[in-house]
């Protein structure tokens, strides 16, 4: 095969995968039974191309995996990992997080789209915290996300039952806020239970039936009440990209919900790269990114930035539409053909390696967790410590760009080498998506087939 077909062959499968997120591929909390005997392919692609690493040993009917499963991580004043999953346990994540050579982690505390779950084990509890140490994480590189059901800026009032004839528009949907923060307190108690420190969340909306000013009050009052409720848990507000009614897309509304907090030591923020790119903040420069960290400053305080989100962007500057992208890879939205496949290799994502080189190597990013939030392509039915090569990848790129400023031939060879994990998963999970799907047939037509000998039979 030529590499220009192997290359047109790639470049197809990647044109017909579907745009995987992170939301539906990463966070099922659902338990699942661990797994057995695994293997992890090259949890650390730095180290041996070609290296597999067989784990775990197994203690009874429990899988046991220690840090000598998997090679050091790097030693780095920049704590760069992934929102890993929480699949069959909270406790899960650290061991998700080792496997790919991370440094810090984001997590699902419970499924991130239903209002309640059962609440935590102590035997979840426990194993958490003992892996944590086992594995040397710290609880202040840790970035716990929340539901995305919440929306603290939402106006709709509880309205009590003898007052509800005055407001009949109220009715149907009187308990959102409060069903709302009563999920925010549970996500908050929880991180407390596991022994973190910091919890991550989208300020909210003002579903446009408020001005922007009365759901930034609301939302510091949310935060002000939770306060009062826990112990020590930090409220971290994610910037965000910024459309309709959303809440927190400048850096002024973030400082002005802050303004509004009591206490000033339990709340913070969390830039996005790819928000903050859509939101209009260009950060592609070395000066951008200077002269936007000097507005963040100057807008909430720069000692309020408790996390990033490390995300390339589908979209261009200013365009409001959060779509995460792997970084410095770029898919553009036409058809491939053999004509435009020079295209797509010349490409990258909107913002492009170079942008993470100021933020890898700014000293005012150091010792907080930043997070890749990027498409892995891992569908379900995954083992315990399996998959996210791409992310294996990313950290291992941006942990080689913050041992030096990178030549622009390193940055291009090392866009080019995400490029080809990130092609490679897009295909794995095509060809996996079109067995189960024929298996899917079969199994069908099977059934079919006996239930029509059956009604033949009966006949
Ligand atoms: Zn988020
Ligand atoms: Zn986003």
């Amino acid at each position: 095969m030529t590499t220009a077909v192997r290359r047109s062959a790639r470049l197809l499968s990647l044109s017909s995968r579907s745009a995987t997120t992170l939301a539906n591929t990463q966070h099922d909390t659902e338990p699942t039974r661990p797994r057995k005997r695994q293997r992890v392919v090259n949890p650390c692609p730095s180290n041996d191309g070609d290296q597999t690493v067989t784990v775990p040993r197994r203690k009874g009917k429990q899988i046991e995996f220690t840090p000598s499963d998997f090679p050091p991580r790097r030693q780095s004043e920049w704590k760069v990992g992934a929102h890993v999953s929480a699949a069959g346990g909270v406790e899960n994540t650290v061991i998700n997080a080792a496997a790919i050579g991370a440094s810090a982690f984001a997590l699902f505390v419970k499924s991130q789209r239903k209002w309640s779950s059962p609440p935590l084990t102590g035997h979840s509890i426990d194993t958490f915290k003992s892996r944590m140490k086992e594995f040397g994480y710290s609880s202040s590189h840790v970035l716990p996300h929340g539901s995305y059901l919440i929306n603290l800026g939402n106006p709709d009032e509880y309205v009590p039952s003898f007052q509800r004839f005055r407001h009949p528009m109220t009715i149907s949907t009187r308990e959102k806020r409060e069903k709302s923060y009563t999920c925010f307190l549970d996500d908050l108690r929880r991180c407390e239970l596991l022994g973190l420190e910091l919890y991550n969340l989208h300020p909210g909306s003002t579903v446009g039936e408020a001005t922007p000013e009365e759901s930034m009050s609301l939302i510091a009052q949310a935060i002000n009440r939770a306060h009062q409720e826990t112990n020590s848990v930090t409220v971290v507000l994610e910037n965000m990209a910024g459309s309709g009614n959303i809440i927190g897309s400048t850096f002024a509304q973030l400082g002005t919900i802050i303004r509004d907090v009591t206490d000033k030591d339990r709340v913070g923020i969390c830039l996005d790269t790819c928000h903050t790119f859509a939101a209009g903040y260009d950060i592609r420069t070395k000066e951008g990114w200077n002269s936007v960290l000097d507005q963040l400053d100057r807008d909430v305080g720069i000692q309020y930035l408790r996390g990033m989100h490390l995300n390339d962007s589908k979209t261009p500057l200013d365009s409001k539409k959060d779509r995460h992208e792997n970084i410095g890879v770029f898919v553009p939205c036409f058809r491939f053909s053999i004509d435009k496949m020079s295209e797509f290799l010349n490409s990258s994502g909107h913002l492009e390696l170079s942008t993470f080189t100021h933020i890898m190597t700014d000293p005012r990013i150091q010792n907080i967790p930043l997070i890749l939030e990027t498409p892995a392509f891992d569908g379900p039915g995954l083992k315990l410590g399996e998959g996210m090569s791409i992310w294996q990848k990313e950290i291992d790129v941006l942990y080689q760009i913050s041992e030096g400023i990178p030549s622009p031939s390193e940055l291009q060879e090392w866009e080019g080498a995400i490029k080809e994990v990130v092609s490679e998963a897009a295909k794995s999970q095509d060809s996996k998506q079109r067995r189960r799907n024929h298996d899917g047939t079969s199994s069908t037509s099977r059934k079919r087939k006996v239930k029509e000998e059956s009604e033949s039979d009966e006949e």
